[in-house]
């Protein structure tokens, strides 16, 4: 039996739904303010985006981002967090706020996580005493944290595992952690809990999941244990399938992705919400996100190249000083990056403000109902040739009605 439908501390204002795709465009109301629907979350790990302070995320357009509560629960530390009123006071954010339940940290970061019935049991990375992190427990924390969106306790394996029994296991312990996650939520009237769906690649535990999920009424909805080094057209079928059995009023998040063909086709399957480290992580590798693809600025061709890291981008670091920015040029980048810090700051900013942008483009192709063509346009500028295109994206962009090798 599905417990009563619990409060919600968000809604959902659908604007515009792609006449061809799946698309959709909307706007999240949240507790601290209103986030436009598709978006792609940037990932603040410890607090602090790696090389970013709040106010130039704030800056670049960002309304939502991600905390890790394993971290936060490490450092500061429950305690504190209760003392200073939550993580929005804690790091000085203003704006909204999502956290991750601290589980797939446990399980990917301490290599003696041990899941069972009861919780995650790991050992404590400081003294190595035994610990357990439970439906409640995690609960706890995020209510501490104060975030807007709080993520259910899963029980989250590799989608490439080939153990069907476990996989089924994972999946029906999910729905009764969520049950225990429900319970254990003390501020459903300001903190919006997600349930997340697991399954791994078998399309009919992936059904089975969303109705059970779908049962429990939660605000929003996530699509959990993706990502996890699967074929991209195996993800493709589970985001499809899902989404279709979702309603139509609520938010659809697909965890951990964040490569710009990986957002874009997503979307057209029917997803709204993103959150990954790539785009960071990458910047500190010298990596610029860039409509024609990635461009490794540490290779000596950009030596002399004093062009922006990308025409047109509307990021602090490429606009002119004239137009009030820093006026960076890729010869630049070449000579700092290997001096970490200065480097990989002005990269991060670029690569955050291409992908808050993209998903802006995104959602105005969406509104203005010509998001097929919006596609072609992204693959082709992305792809010098057709025949370069994914097979994959190929083959999920014509399941939902747009033929990208079509002229
Ligand atoms: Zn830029």
């Amino acid at each position: 039996m599905a417990p009563v439908p619990m409060p919600s501390a968000l809604s959902f204002e659908l604007l515009g739904k792609c006449s061809v795709t799946k698309a959709r465009a909307a706007t999240l109301q949240l507790p601290h303010g209103p986030v436009p629907l598709p978006i792609f979350m940037p990932v603040a790990t410890q607090a602090s985006l790696k090389g970013l302070t709040p106010e130039q995320l704030e800056d670049a357009g960002c309304r939502l981002c991600l905390n890790n509560t394993y971290h936060l629960g490490l450092k500061p530390g429950q305690a504190t967090l209760d003392a200073i009123g939550g993580a929005h006071k804690f790091q000085s954010w203003p704006h909204n706020i999502l956290t991750d339940s601290g589980g797939f940290q446990m399980v990917s970061l301490l290599k003696l996580a041990q899941v069972t019935e009861e919780g995650v049991r790991f050992l404590s990375p400081h003294d190595g005493s035994p610990m357990l992190l439970t439906p409640e427990h995690s609960i706890s924390l995020q209510n501490s944290i104060g975030s807007d969106i709080i993520m259910q306790l899963d029980d989250v394996i590799t989608t490439t595992s080939p153990d069907l029994a476990r996989m089924t296991e994972a999946m029906e312990r999910s729905v009764r952690w969520l049950d225990r996650c429900i319970q254990a939520h003390k501020y459903p009237e300001r903190q919006n809990l997600f349930c997340i769906i697991q399954g791994g690649l078998d399309l009919d535990l992936r059904r089975k999941c969303t109705a059970e999920m779908v049962a429990r009424d939660t605000p929003g909805i996530a699509i959990g244990g993706l990502s996890g080094g699967e074929a991209k057209d195996a993800y493709c079928k589970v985001v499809d399938t899902c989404t279709g059995l979702l309603p139509e009023k609520k938010p659809r998040y697909v965890m951990g992705i964040g490569y710009p063909e990986d957002l874009v086709v997503s979307v057209a399957l029917g997803a709204d919400m993103f959150d990954c480290v790539w785009p960071t992580r990458t910047a500190r590798f010298g990596n610029a996100i860039t409509a024609r693809g990635v461009l490794n600025l540490r290779n000596a061709v950009y030596s002399e190249d004093f062009g922006p890291i990308e025409e047109g981008c509307r990021c602090v670091c490429c606009r002119s000083q004239e137009d009030g920015g820093l006026g960076i040029t890729r010869a630049y980048i070449y000579h700092v990056t290997a001096k970490e810090t200065t480097g990989a700051h002005l990269l991060t900013m670029h690569n955050v403000q291409y992908q808050l942008n993209l998903m802006r483009l995104v959602r105005e192709a969406i509104i203005e109902d010509r998001y097929p063509a919006f596609l072609k346009e992204f693959f082709g500028k992305l792809y010098d040739d057709k025949s370069k295109y994914p097979e994959w994206a190929v083959d999920a962009l014509r399941g939902v009605g747009v033929d990208l090798l079509s002229d």
